[in-house]
């Protein structure tokens, strides 16, 4: 059954997406002052030459999760970009309903199942 969001159903996904956009707000904002004491880190160790490899790892998944979050978070803004547009729930591809419990698992889902499964293909 495609039938679309009740006003309950989505103040509790709005409520779910600034909690979330809150959250990775504020992880980002650790992470970067993390990377500071990574790099202070780093200059505690230069002299051990054994540390080379595992250093550049942990930058490397240090950018890693940057990115990961950075790109989530662009998810979730343009989720509530949708909802303040008043197209928030529809699918990009066929635009019909995206139901609820897809919405309530991945709030920032573009499509309903169906399209994003052809997508990936
Ligand atoms: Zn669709």
């Amino acid at each position: 059954m495609r039938a679309p969001l009740t006003e309950g159903q989505r103040a509790a996904l709005r409520d779910e997406l600034e909690r979330r956009r809150q959250e990775l707000t504020q992880r980002l904002r650790e992470h970067q002052s993390g990377q500071s004491r990574t790099e202070h880190m780093i200059q505690v160790r230069e002299q051990d030459a054994d540390d080379v490899p595992q250093r550049e790892g942990e930058r490397e998944l240090d950018m890693a999760i940057s990115d990961l979050e950075t790109r989530e978070l662009g998810r979730v803004a343009d989720a509530l970009r949708r909802m303040d547009a008043g197209h928030y729930g529809l699918c990009a591809d066929c635009e019909e309903e995206i139901p609820f419990e897809r919405l309530r698992a991945e709030p920032w889902a573009l499509r309903c199942v169906a399209c994003q499964a052809r997508r990936e293909g």
